[in-house]
């Protein structure tokens, strides 16, 4: 703000006709422009004067302290509004945070539930569930007959072991069978 635009402003400031940012500009150039500040004086004193003359009051002398006191108080008033509204942008930003937070867990929830079900349909009978570490490949559905599982893998060892001893039987007899022909 400049000397002319403060001092087109200084009816008005006296008249609390102001919005708050104009009377934070206001304030702001008057505390540093003595100009200024003695033409607010002249002004305040002739407009606060006239209403007490209106009002049939006693003219007060001290119209320099009280437009001290006047600036102070609004200066205040603005610093105190300005901190609520710090706090309720800085709750509404919280508010906003927690809840993007909040979703973004519940669409990593989404998109692993999507994953599991789209492993399940691709892999048929077996799929992969994390959540049951110690026995990663189990038949769908049956996530917890783990009683199953050891069976299955007990029939397929002792299918190993009959199959390694057939083999051994096998070629032992093919060896016989090679002595025999040397003869
Ligand atoms: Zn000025």
């Amino acid at each position: 703000m400049n000397c002319l635009q403060c001092q087109s402003k200084i009816t008005q400031y006296i008249e609390d006709k102001l919005s708050e940012n104009e009377i934070q500009e206001f304030i702001r150039h008057v505390k540093e422009c003595n100009n200024c500040y003695e033409e607010l004086d002249i002004y305040y004193t002739l407009l606060i004067g006239m209403k007490y003359l209106d009002n049939d009051e006693n003219i007060p002398t001290d119209f320099r302290l009280q437009l001290q006191e006047r600036l102070e108080q609004d200066e205040a008033m603005i610093q105190r509004r300005k901190k609520i509204k710090t706090s309720f942008l800085l709750i509404g930003l919280c508010t906003v945070v927690g809840i993007l937070s909040l979703s973004g867990v519940l669409y990593n929830k989404h998109i692993y539930n999507l994953k599991q079900q789209e492993l399940l349909n691709n892999q048929g009978t077996y799929y992969f569930k994390d959540n049951i570490a110690p026995f990663l490949f189990l038949p769908a559905g049956q996530s917890y007959k783990i009683k199953e599982q050891e069976t299955a893998e007990a029939d397929y060892f002792s299918a190993v072991d009959q199959y390694i001893e057939e083999s051994e039987a096998l070629e032992e007899r093919d060896e016989n069978h090679g002595q025999d022909t040397s003869h």
